[in-house]
């Protein structure tokens, strides 16, 4: 059956992103947004959009007047559309290098990830300084507007692993199922993911040259179940897809109001 629902992404409009919060009946696109919709899209006044604030909701929108560098619209409308994951995950990662880096964010970010914690480990060889995390910013953004999210995913500050467990989100054993990839472990995604997840999952994957034994082990001193992907040793960013399409999916059992 095909769902005939006007609020897919698949149905709508060209999507811009507005900051700050859109308030009353005009927005401004600004900077990339602004070069989107006038060089990319070579869109003209009257032309039809959806504006999203991070805020959850979208906006139907019209264009008016289209300046150097600057675009106003009127805001006709806001619709309140949830395409968020029910399951709040959070990835805690040992970054990639360049490329790579940006392309787990894109991805993460298409599969519903809520935050991602960039984490600094033994063997890490990557440390996000400020111009990275504008540039991961920007995939954030680039991502959501493809997939229709109405939420950013929220790059948190960089924290090393030994802060990262003893943090009191990651010390929630209660509410929270807390899984780190580790290729020596013996139980597998399926053994826990079938049986129901709570309403949070934290993630940890770890660098190039993987956890050292006393990094897993402070995890599983913490209460962490370590999980094994498969007889291949994946890269950072194919283990971490991997997993967050795994958990996102076993969390959707419907999909959420709109
Ligand atoms: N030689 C390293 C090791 O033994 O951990 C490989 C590191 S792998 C390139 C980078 C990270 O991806 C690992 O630290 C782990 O978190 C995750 N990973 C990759 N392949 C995995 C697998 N088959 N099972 C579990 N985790 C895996």
């Amino acid at each position: 059956m095909i769902r005939n629902d006007r609020h897919h992404p698949c149905d709508m409009t060209d999507r811009y992103f507005v900051e700050p919060a859109i308030s009353g009946d005009t927005a401004v696109l600004a900077g990339p947004e602004a070069h989107h919709l006038t060089h990319v899209k070579r869109a003209r006044p009257g032309a039809r959009v959806t504006l999203f604030d991070g805020s959850g909701a979208e906006f139907p929108a019209e264009v008016r007047t289209i300046g150097r560098g600057e675009v106003v619209l009127s805001v006709l409308g806001r619709d309140e559309i949830d395409r968020e994951s029910p399951i709040e995950l959070t990835l805690a990662v040992s970054l990639p290098k360049g490329d790579r880096q940006r392309w787990l964010v894109e991805k993460c970010t298409e599969l519903g990830v809520s935050g991602i914690v960039p984490l600094i480990t033994t063997r890490s060889v990557v440390q996000p300084g400020p111009q990275a995390a504008k540039r991961l910013a920007r995939a954030v953004i680039e991502a959501s507007k493809q997939c229709g999210r109405n939420r950013l995913l929220a790059i948190r500050d960089a924290q090393g692993w030994a802060d990262f467990v003893a943090s009191p989100v990651a010390c929630d054993r209660f509410n929270t199922l807390r899984l780190v990839a580790h290729p020596a472990a013996t139980t597998t995604p399926m053994d826990l993911l079938g049986a129901g997840l709570p309403d949070r999952v934290l993630l940890a994957v770890g660098p190039e040259g993987g956890f050292t034994p006393e990094e897993v082990e402070l995890a599983l001193a913490a209460g962490w179940r370590a999980i094994d992907l498969g007889p291949r040793i994946l890269r950072i960013e194919t283990a971490a897809v991997l997993l967050s399409g795994l958990v996102t999916l076993s969390g959707s059992s419907g999909r959420p109001s709109r």
